[in-house]
């Protein structure tokens, strides 16, 4: 089995503000727990007001004076692709700092959530020299006026990131932000930060400028929410929870601040009767236990037409067999079903299991934690529960673990009034051999990216997702980090106004 521990440091990781690795100005210092033991094999400093005022005025004078400021967008370009270099030759290192930290597995890092990571640096690279071209808008009156929409950065934007891919995410959001010509400071989950106080490295050593990229952890109550606060920052953009995104809401309001939020969900996949069941169920599997079922366009409301809906049900359970739970390094022996992120994590979704019992749905699958040896981490296995109903909580709200609610139908009007009877619309499913139906179906789920006959996308930085609903705010892609400005030009010689 790989050795991990080999690449984590005994001193505790430090914060990096304005080109600088510091400890936390207060000393204190946080665990970094294995979710597949709940074990502390490392430790971060803990940042808190001083730190992240810091920080602010760092990105702040970087983006105003320089040098990351008055840089070209070329200079930006190459530092982000040295940085994808950089990155690819530590990826090992990377893959199992990021396992160990969030009790992934280890493949789907390596092979999946790192390539991702290296690609946004490269793409956003790209974008830098040439996807932040503004338009000449033609208007009334000839030749006479020339009016033109450029795109600018919006200064200091401080990124809040989850736990559940924060270095995939990470740096798709990173990326983008300095592509852009942003600054950053960034505040990783508290549940995850060791991706991203090594990545500041990368960022060091590529030679991106001081204040260019500042990372300050510490809890959202108050790293996160004097980002969301201060004057002096521009932009949040936080990924996370619909209650956080609640919160920031409010707590932007008195700066008016820029925001884009990328939220909850609770997304449909419906199933129609005309599917090849076991690879419908297959991928109905796939849909719900990605990274253990944490991942926000999760397909948890698997919803099945009436004729093949026992038959569905019987492949979907038996499928589970499928996998077996562990430590996330023993792939060779099999292991492809990780731990939930943390101790707590795990009860609030023990607690959803419980509700869906007492409110009457079936539960068909799964339904304990795991026993023996595994009981030390946060594991539980892939649950299904069948019969749920709208207005069970299973069915309404995200649970963020392995937990499918199955819902029958009759009608494709019925599918589509449960696909949009909750609060959230992030994603979608449909599958179907009837291309007619699969169109009609997709344009009617409320719901920013929409799969047919598969589940999760290809093109997470091509064609983002928005969050409809109470699953986001904001458009996506390079522009979400940027404003627009009009300039209206009279090229006619001493024209008076006409009044
Ligand atoms: P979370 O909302 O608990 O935390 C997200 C981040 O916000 C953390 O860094 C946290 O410290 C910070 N935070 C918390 N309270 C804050 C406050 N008041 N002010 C400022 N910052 C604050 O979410 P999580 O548990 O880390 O992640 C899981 C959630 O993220 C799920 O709901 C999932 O659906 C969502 N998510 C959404 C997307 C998407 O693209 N829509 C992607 C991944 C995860």
């Amino acid at each position: 089995m790989i050795n991990p521990y080999q690449y984590i440091q005994e001193e505790p990781y430090p914060l990096y503000i304005n080109g600088e690795f510091v400890p936390s100005a207060s000393g204190e210092t946080a665990p970094a727990i294995n979710p597949v033991n709940n074990q502390v094999f490392a430790s971060i400093y803990q940042g808190g007001r001083e730190d992240v005022m810091k920080a602010i005025a760092a990105a702040r004078d970087a983006f105003d004076n320089g040098p990351w400021g008055k840089m070209t967008h070329f200079q930006r370009s190459n530092l982000l692709l040295k940085a994808r270099d950089l990155l690819a030759e530590r990826q090992n290192e990377f893959a199992c700092v990021e396992t160990l930290d969030c009790g992934k597995v280890f493949p789907s890092v390596l092979y999946y959530e790192l390539p991702q990571a290296l690609d946004a640096l490269q793409y956003f690279a790209g974008k830098a020299r040439s996807g932040l071209e503004g338009q000449v808008v033609p208007v009334d009156g000839g030749g006479r006026y020339l009016n033109y929409v450029t795109w600018e950065p919006c200064g200091v934007v401080g990124e809040i990131l989850p736990w559940n891919g924060p270095l995939m995410m990470g740096c798709q959001k990173i990326a983008a932000i300095l592509a852009a010509g942003n600054t950053v400071v960034v505040k990783p989950s508290s549940w995850a930060a060791l991706s991203m106080l090594k990545l500041a490295e990368v960022f060091h050593d590529a030679g991106f400028p001081p204040g260019a990229v500042n990372v300050v952890t510490g809890p959202g109550a108050l790293v996160g929410d004097l980002l969301v606060k201060s004057k002096d920052v521009d932009m949040v953009s936080l990924t996370g929870g619909t209650e956080t995104g609640k919160q920031i809401i409010e707590s932007s309001a008195a700066t008016v601040k820029h925001l884009a939020l990328e939220l909850g969900g609770k997304s449909p996949n419906i199933i129609f009767d005309d599917v090849d069941v076991e690879n419908a169920a297959k991928w109905a599997l796939w849909g719900f236990t990605l990274n253990s079922g944490q991942v926000c366009v999760s397909g948890t409301r698997i919803l099945v037409q009436e004729s093949i809906y026992e038959r569905f049900l019987e492949t979907l359970v038996d499928l589970c067999q499928h996998f077996k739970l562990g430590d996330g390094f023993d792939f060779q022996n099999g292991v492809n079903f990780g731990p939930l992120i943390s101790k707590e994590h795990f009860q609030t979704v023990l607690g959803y299991i419980e509700k869906g019992k007492a409110e009457g749905a079936r539960l068909v699958a799964g339904g304990s934690p795991a026993s023996g040896k595994l009981a030390e981490g946060n594991f539980i296995p892939p649950t299904i529960f069948a019969d749920v109903t709208p207005e069970m909580t299973i069915f309404r709200e995200e649970i963020f673990g392995p937990v499918a609610c199955v819902s029958p139908f009759a009608t494709e009007e019925e599918a589509i009034h449960l696909a949009n009877a909750v609060d959230f619309g992030l994603a979608g499913a449909v599958f179907t051999e009837n291309v007619r139906r699969a169109l009609r179906v997709a344009a009617k789920i409320n719901g920013g990216q929409i799969y047919v006959n598969t589940y999760f996308s290809k093109g997470m930085i091509e064609s983002p997702g928005t969050g409809w609903k109470q699953s986001g705010l904001g458009v996506a892609g390079i522009h979400k980090y940027m404003r627009s400005k009009t300039t209206f030009v009279e090229l006619g010689d001493g024209v008076e106004p006409p009044m």
